[in-house]
């Protein structure tokens, strides 16, 4: 066999596009094998057809079909979120032109631990992170995986300032990853404070601030996972401030609502937070990984400083070279800012908006929907895009039936959320090419299988 072709170089594009062709078919027909928004049969049906297709993993000669038969099988087996049917997580349908960009940047390979290995994209990262801190009134911000990743930045941040009995204080419809990464800190356990309306309680947190010695870090939501809600940010953060605590807002869900002009009311406060967590592969329409950390001041980034001869030499970085390591914990490291550069060019701020108001607007209609129905109960009015919902007078057994009927079917993908000590369904509504009869067609195989 000849040398394989590389994604670069001068021959690069050449190599590359009949293997798009090839890559654009299998997607075709695999969708068209799926018929619906997830491969019918579970778990052990879907692991079974993978295995059929991959055979052996490291066969000892190549096969040339392989891009085409495991590309076939990954977009037929997959629970595709451009599916209006698959409206479960915060798992958006990435954009076409999001995932265009996406493609230079794994044919290009930039690496953004040394200037020397991505020299424009360390310049573009740079101006978007900066832009998007300043949108949301914060002065810097670093590119990361996800919500995640940016919660541990925070609280890493938080530790370095105040020292490591650090200790978080969040409610209980915080983000799981905030506790975790309190514990892979080594941080004292958190403090959970209840939340018995999905949010956090500003009078129960000022107890808790007036009570608790020792350094502090609150950490508010603006979009909790399960429900959608954003947490009172203003009174949250003027009990901070009273108190002199620190505090991270965790708006990978709702930080978005900044781009738009009818709703980035919703997140009066955020700029008061020293840290703020957001994903643009949530209300973003970015393929993962798409995450950001923004902070008040930046000069509280020095705390990730690093040096390592081979990639930031002090020689170096004083003659100018940008010294990229102490932009993020990770060394190796994607440029994923530049499909959401491209994006934010190619639609625009207002674009933007539009898709968020567009889904937005959804979830009140299916709400709407859900109140108008007999069989239906309702949790409560949607803040965001999620909107939670029941069989009326079903057994939380029968609710947790109804969603793992309808994935094992192949039918719809609902998520599940645990509120008012009762269990809902969640319809998470991300798409905006969604429309009415998605909806109604929704609502029916919610109900359709709710016991008699
Ligand atoms: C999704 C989410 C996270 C985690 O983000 P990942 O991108 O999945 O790492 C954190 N906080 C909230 C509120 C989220 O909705």
């Amino acid at each position: 066999m000849s040398t394989p072709p590389l994604a670069s170089g001068p021959h690069g594009p050449d190599a590359l596009r009949p293997l798009l062709d090839t890559v654009l078919g299998a997607l075709t027909t695999g969708a068209a094998a799926r018929g619906g928004p997830l491969p019918a049969g579970g778990p052990d049906a879907v692991a079974a057809r993978v295995t059929d297709v991959l055979g052996d993993v490291l066969p000892e000669h190549g096969d040339p079909d392989a891009l085409r038969d495991l590309t076939h099988a990954l977009a037929a087996g997959a629970a595709d979120p451009a599916d209006p049917l698959c409206a479960a997580h915060l798992h958006c349908p990435p954009l076409a032109v999001a995932t265009a960009a996406d493609l230079a940047v794994s044919a290009l390979n930039p690496s953004l631990d040394s200037w020397d290995q991505a020299p424009a994209a360390s310049a573009l990262e740079a101006r978007v992170t900066a832009a998007l801190a300043a949108r949301i009134g914060l002065a810097d911000a670093v590119v990361t995986t996800g919500g995640t990743e940016a919660n541990q930045l925070a609280l890493l941040l938080a530790r370095e300032a105040h020292g490591a009995n650090l200790r978080l204080v969040c409610s209980a419809a915080a983000h799981h990853s905030l506790p975790r990464a309190a514990w892979l800190l080594g941080l004292p356990d958190p403090v959970v404070l209840p939340a018995p309306n999905g949010t956090l309680d500003p009078a129960a947190l000022d107890a808790a601030l007036t009570e608790l010695t020792g350094p502090l870090l609150v950490a508010a939501t603006a979009g909790t996972t399960d429900a959608g809600l954003i947490d009172p940010l203003p009174e949250i953060a003027a009990r901070c401030a009273a108190h002199r605590v620190r505090l991270h807002i965790d708006a990978a869900y709702g930080g978005a609502l900044a781009l738009s002009d009818r709703h980035r009311a919703l997140l009066t406060g955020l700029d008061a937070a020293d840290t703020v967590a957001l994903d643009l592969h949530k209300l973003g329409w970015q393929p993962v990984a798409t995450g950001f950390l923004a902070v008040a001041d930046a000069a509280g980034l020095d705390a990730l400083h690093q040096r390592a001869d081979y990639l930031n030499a002090g020689d170096d970085t004083e003659a100018g070279l940008p010294d990229l390591l102490g932009r993020s914990t990770r060394t190796t490291r994607r440029p994923d800012v530049l499909k959401a550069a491209v994006t934010l060019r190619t639609l625009g701020r207002t674009g933007l908006a539009d898709l968020i108001d567009q889904v937005l607007t959804l979830a009140r209609d299916f709400a709407d929907r859900v109140e108008a129905h007999p069989g239906l109960e309702l949790y409560d009015r949607p803040t965001l895009a999620t909107v939670l919902f029941r069989p009326a007078h079903a057994s939380d057994d029968a609710v947790a039936a109804v969603r793992r009927t309808l994935l094992h079917e192949g039918r719809a993908v609902l998520g599940r959320a645990r509120a008012d000590g009762r269990l809902w369904l969640k319809a998470t509504l991300l798409n905006p090419h969604t429309g009415p009869d998605d909806l109604a067609h929704l609502l029916k195989l919610a109900e359709g299988h709710t016991p008699a």
